[in-house]
């Protein structure tokens, strides 16, 4: 664990200018902060902006928002403790750990062990690639490479491509990369817990776990080789790749799991898509490695691929990171149709969304790019249906009108369910559609068999409906959050249900907008919650508008600090007690300020201020007044209510001089 003390430092000492212009080289200066072209989403004019006395990020746009530690984990994939160290080494802090319940110094040299790992696999890539230049037997790999389109020396983006995937060839017989590994000292046990030496079970000594194979190196978010993929290519002369009776060789080998590998929560190509994947705003996900490559190598930049198994619920997020949908781009056989169908439970539980292109029967997806060129694999994406929609459709298939009675109930079921889970009402109300593709697939089975038909066609009508009400049911338990899309201004004018005389005769009250402008001013400078003409008039608040103030003040006693100067606001601990269209409207005032100074700030506060004060006074005028016709017959009811009404009024002429 990160000290809390190394992490403030961090956060104080960090440029975060410095770090964002790296990335959004369009930033200019306006005023107090600057702005440029969104690196989070696609754009023209710029609407991102980052204030650098406050350390902070925002995006006028897509509602991105953060400290440069936000930054980095959402640009460039680096988790919380990988972004504070980065910035801890550029700023020359030196990282304090907090005892866990290891020993002080196993943290270090758990750290300096991963990091030997990552050198080992740095350096296997290195040699891969060195031997697909000079290797006597490379020209099986280039072979293959080849039938891919790929050929190297032939094109410069196909080279570029190649490079950036650190394409490679693991050299025929058994020591190739052990020799070279022994030779630039490295420990054969580190080159083993990645799984590149395997040990001899006779005797002593290492042999390569990759022989005579193309390799792809798979790289992590922040660009670390961290596992290997290796595909078989024709046997060499006089060796047979076969295993006895085993059959023929597997056509993939991916690296063990290790410290730095794990199984189903990397993906093939996501820290070359990244970019891409960011700015069209969704992930493709292919099946192989080598549609990967491809694919870049044509153009079509923003695909990642499962590295060999089904899609996870762990790369689903990793994929959230960048973008929030997922197209799955996948054969139209079996086993395509299967894979997708088992990748949704992972997609629901990671929360992004998902569609499904299938790619024509027999195809490969760099097949199609090759022969039918990128536009034609651009529009088939745009053709992308959503996922409900095509797993009713794969149910219902041709093999459909195959199966036998029971095959098709179990269909029907599993139909009624996917649209019983769904929470999109779009989509739902799309699969609802499918009832009538359902009763025209009976239609067929009609012909057979009478009463199969009237079973199955009752089943189904039972089956929407319950779903139906299972909805429903659900709906009500817990009803849909707050949705975004609400102007961030209006939520300061929800009031909480104010009681007695007042909610009856003013629902809504008045004076949001100063309400609004007020609390602005208030997060964009927080020192003025300390002022006295200013926190006399925090009364005026009320419903949402005192939520915001108060979780303000708490992130500045979080702080630690009596000195409520400016830059002793926390604003991840601020940001984190708002809704989501309070933190958009923070988020703004944070990162582009209204106000140019404490002084300006406050004669506007003051403003608002007095201007609501006018209004909740007639207001009170105006109620008092109406309150008297109620009072009837009550005269000292009414004479006190008269009384009141007469003051309120001389208030608010005293305020206006
Ligand atoms: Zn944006």
């Amino acid at each position: 664990m990160i000290s809390p003390e190394t992490i403030a430092l961090v956060r104080e000492r960090t440029d975060i200018l410095a770090i964002i212009s790296e990335a959004v080289p369009s930033l200019k200066r306006h005023g107090r902060s600057w702005s440029g072209l969104c690196p989070f989403h696609k754009e023209k004019t710029p609407s991102f902006h980052v204030n650098p006395d406050r350390g902070f990020f925002h995006c006028f746009g897509c509602k991105e928002s953060g400290s440069a530690i936000d930054f980095l984990i959402r640009h460039d994939g680096y988790t919380f403790p990988e972004a504070v160290r980065a910035l801890a080494e550029r700023a020359g802090i030196t990282v304090e750990e907090t005892k866990g319940s290891s020993a002080f110094g196993e943290v270090d040299r758990q750290k300096k062990a991963r990091e030997d790992l990552y050198a080992v696999n740095q350096l296997a890539a290195t040699f891969f690639e060195e031997q697909l230049r000079t290797h006597e037997h490379r020209g099986y790999a280039i072979e293959e490479l080849t039938r891919r389109a790929l050929t190297p020396g032939t094109n410069p983006r196909i080279d570029q491509v190649l490079q950036a995937f650190r394409i490679g060839y693991a050299p025929s017989g058994w020591d190739g990369l052990a020799t070279f590994l022994r030779a630039q000292g490295v420990s054969p046990v580190a080159a083993e817990t990645v799984g590149l030496l395997v040990p001899r079970s006779s005797g002593s000594g290492y042999y390569d776990r990759f022989r005579h194979r193309l390799m792809f190196a798979v790289v992590d978010a922040q660009g670390r080789v961290v596992a290997f993929s290796g595909r078989v290519l024709r046997d060499l002369p006089g060796t047979d790749s076969r295993d006895g009776d085993k059959g023929p060789p597997p056509k993939y080998i991916n690296s063990p799991e290790s410290p730095i590998y794990t199984k189903g929560n990397m993906l093939f190509g996501l820290h070359q898509a990244r970019h891409a994947i960011r700015q069209k705003e969704e992930a493709v996900l292919v099946e192989g490695n080598f549609d990967v490559v491809s694919l870049h190598a044509h153009g079509i930049d923003h695909v990642v691929a499962p590295l060999g198994t089904a899609f996870t619920e762990d790369q689903a997020k990793l994929v959230k990171r960048f973008a929030k949908d997922v197209v799955f781009l996948f054969d139209g056989d079996a086993a395509g149709r299967k894979a997708v169908r088992l990748s949704r439970d992972p997609i629901r539980a990671a929360g992004i969304g998902a569609r499904v292109v299938e790619l024509p029967t027999g195809m490969d997806p760099d097949e199609l790019v090759r022969t039918r060129g990128e536009k034609a694999m651009v529009d088939l994406l745009a053709s992308a249906k959503g996922m409900l929609e095509a797993l009713i459709e794969s149910a219902l298939d041709e093999s459909f009108n195959q199966a036998d009675f029971r095959e098709q109930q179990a269909r029907i079921q599993y139909i009624i369910k996917l649209i019983a889970e769904e929470d999109d009402p779009m989509a739902r109300a799309m699969a609802k559609s499918y009832a009538d593709m359902i009763a025209g697939r009976l239609d067929v089975v009609r012909r057979g068999d009478r009463g199969a038909f009237a079973a199955l066609e009752q089943q189904v009508r039972r089956g929407l409906f319950a779903a139906d009400v299972e909805r429903r049911r659900r709906a009500n338990q817990a009803p849909p959050k707050d949705p975004e899309v609400h102007e961030e201004i209006r939520s300061m004018n929800v009031s909480p249900a104010t009681n007695g005389t007042r909610s009856r005769i003013a629902p809504r009250p008045k004076g949001s907008p100063e309400r609004t402008a007020i609390v602005g001013l208030l997060i964009e400078w927080p020192v003025l919650l300390n002022d006295p003409d200013v926190s006399e008039l925090l009364a005026l608040l009320e419903g949402r508008s005192v939520t915001v103030v108060t979780a303000l003040r708490r992130a500045l006693r979080a702080h630690g600090t009596s000195d409520v100067s400016e830059n002793a606001l926390d604003h991840e601990a601020f940001l984190e007690n708002l809704e989501p269209n309070e933190r958009a409207f923070a988020a703004k005032h944070l990162a582009n300020p209204s106000t140019d100074s404490v002084k300006d700030a406050k004669g506007y506060l003051l403003d608002h201020a007095n201007k609501l004060k006018r209004l909740l006074l007639s207001q009170e005028a105006a109620q008092i007044t109406r309150e008297t016709y109620r009072a009837q017959g009550d005269w000292d009811a009414e004479r006190e209510l008269a009384r009141e009404a007469s003051e309120r009024l001389r208030a608010k002429h005293g305020l206006k001089t």
